[in-house]
């Protein structure tokens, strides 16, 4: 196959990790594109995590890991302040229930010390209970850091992604790689890459493809890593469980990971998870199983009491990238001039990632890679409205301006329908109703959409976009949308003909 499209940096991957490096390499005089197999951006590991901004105490002091986690956590207010993502540094606490645990508190007190993490203490029982009085009176102690935070995830993955786009960046979706070729030395570029449906040519590239790293490494060279994919399964409850912590809570880690934390969430709600489960077959198998959700109950439990568990209002499981290394794998790979990866990006790899883009620019530019700076003006930031985050002034002001301000879609987040047509615009149009909920935040209160889902959807037929409904509620698609059927049951609604590009 010819390859009908060039670029200097070829990305493959759009979660956190593959568009913290997009974002990264915005200031740079290249031609920068991304391919993701998916039909949107946070599909992997990215959508289905705790969401915490860990401190960096516990991965082992000296390694990569240790040093990104607290960089990123550093940098991620000012960059969530930038990019319009909810964040709050609430600060977590890991509890103690027994003298042996103490002892481990200590030993996590001192890695965070070496690895560099602020303000870090631990708290005895009264000091403990006045903080955050919801724990467990069984827990007798407990480390404090302030600088541990929770964050939406796949807002920060999405606003570095269209700041890239709006900037020029290109990423095409439905684009799983499946071969990569070395060129002949003549060739104008060094490089190779190809999907399904097409080939592009380049001199260097990037993967950062989440629990498929080793499969994507091997095709280019044997991998001297495996990746042991670890599902986590969740609870997320009711906004009126919200304030039974305001801390991240966390028991001690052991040799599985951190353990099942109970936490606020930047929406409000009450998050409790996640379990440990080494999926043998199906590496991509996000289910959710009754034994597991039992299991965090009991765990849970343990460490906040009064948890009301009929207020639950969804669960879901995510994927971590656990991987045979106990480090991040970021490296030009040996043997491989031009060809770059972040491999093993488990926990604490969404704390990190604001380092890692960063990191890997560094990488690049000690490998050679030639990145000279930007001629033309670019911006590094994005403004979003959060309706219900505003002043009522500010709101009376914005209705008064816009009257689809006015008028609520989504009842139980109210969210509004100039939101929701502000998702629609946006750099990265929504295909489906899922990625709609990404953007605006609807359908994830109590109803799960049951009350909004409609009325999105016509928005979406209005607005001329591929879209994806849930099965069992397909309405007839317009003329000019033909329907496919998607791996996970949804409905595609794509536009006949269409380009499945996003950017310029
Ligand atoms: C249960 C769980 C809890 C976690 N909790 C936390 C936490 O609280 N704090 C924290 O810091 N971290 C946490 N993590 C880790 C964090 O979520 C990940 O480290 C981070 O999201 C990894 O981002 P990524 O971009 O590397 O991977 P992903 O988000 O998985 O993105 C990889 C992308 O590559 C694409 N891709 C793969 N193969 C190909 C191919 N051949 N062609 C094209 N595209 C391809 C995939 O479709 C995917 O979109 C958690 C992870 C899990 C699963």
């Amino acid at each position: 196959m010819d390859a009908k499209k060039t670029c200097d940096i070829l990305i493959i991957g759009a979660g956190v990790v593959g568009t913290s490096i997009a974002y990264s390499l915005i200031p740079y005089e290249k031609e920068v594109l991304i391919l993701e197999k998916n039909n949107d951006v946070a599909m992997g590991a990215t959508r289905a995590n705790s969401a915490i901004m860990h401190a960096g105490y516990d991965p082992r002091p000296g390694t990569l890991m240790a040093r990104l986690n607290v960089e990123g956590n550093r940098l991620c207010e000012e960059l969530c302040r930038k990019l319009s993502v909810p964040f709050s540094r609430c600060g977590s606490l890991v509890l103690a229930f027994s003298d042996t645990e103490k002892a481990l508190l200590s030993d996590l007190l001192d890695r965070g010390i070496r690895n560099g993490v602020p303000d870090l203490r631990i708290l005895d029982q009264e000091e403990l209970r006045e903080m955050e009085p919801g724990v467990s009176e069984e827990a007798v102690a407990a480390l404090y850091a302030p600088s541990a935070g929770i964050i939406n995830p796949w807002e920060l993955c999405l606003a570095q992604a269209e700041v890239f786009v709006s900037n020029g960046g290109r990423i095409f979706f439905h684009s799983e790689v499946t071969k990569i070729e070395e060129n002949e030395p003549e060739a104008p570029y060094r490089y190779t890459v190809t999907t399904g449906n097409d080939a592009y040519s380049t001199n260097t590239i990037i993967f950062a493809c989440g629990t498929h790293a080793d499969e994507v490494h091997a095709l280019i060279s044997e991998p001297d890593f495996q990746i042991v994919p670890t599902r986590g399964e969740y609870y997320l409850l009711d906004k009126s469980e919200g304030n039974k912590v305001s801390h991240v809570v966390f028991q001690c880690p052991n040799e599985k990971g951190k353990g099942v934390l109970v936490a606020p969430t930047v929406h409000g709600n009450l998050i409790c998870g996640p379990t440990s489960e080494v999926l043998s077959e199906d590496i991509d198998d996000t289910s959710t199983t009754s034994g597991k959700l039992s299991e965090i109950k009991e765990k849970a439990t343990r460490s906040v009491r009064d948890i009301s568990w009929r207020d639950n209002v969804r669960n879901f499981s995510g994927i971590r990238a656990n991987s045979t290394s106990d480090d991040f794998i970021i490296r030009e790979i040996p043997g491989r001039k031009g060809i770059f990866e972040a491999a093993g990006i488990k926990s604490p790899g969404l704390a990190s990632s604001p380092a890692i883009g960063p990191y890997m620019v560094e990488l690049l530019k000690e490998s050679g890679v030639d990145l000279p700076p930007k001629e033309n003006t670019y911006t590094l930031t994005r403004k979003k409205i959060h309706f219900r985050d505003l002043s009522n002034e500010e709101r009376a002001e914005l209705v008064r301006k816009d009257p689809s301000y006015g008028r609520i879609v989504c009842r139980c987040e109210g969210v509004t329908e100039g939101e929701i047509r502000d998702a629609l615009l946006s750099p990265i149009p929504p295909v489906s109703l899922d990625a709609v909920k990404r953007r605006a935040g609807t359908g994830m209160g109590r109803c799960q959409g049951g009350f909004c889902g409609p009325r999105i959807v016509e928005m979406l037929i209005e607005n001329g976009k591929n879209i994806a409904v849930p099965c069992g509620s397909t309405p007839l698609p317009p003329a000019h949308l033909s329907i496919e059927q998607d791996a996970d049951g949804s409905y595609l609604f794509v536009p006949r003909d269409a380009e499945k590009e996003v950017g310029s």
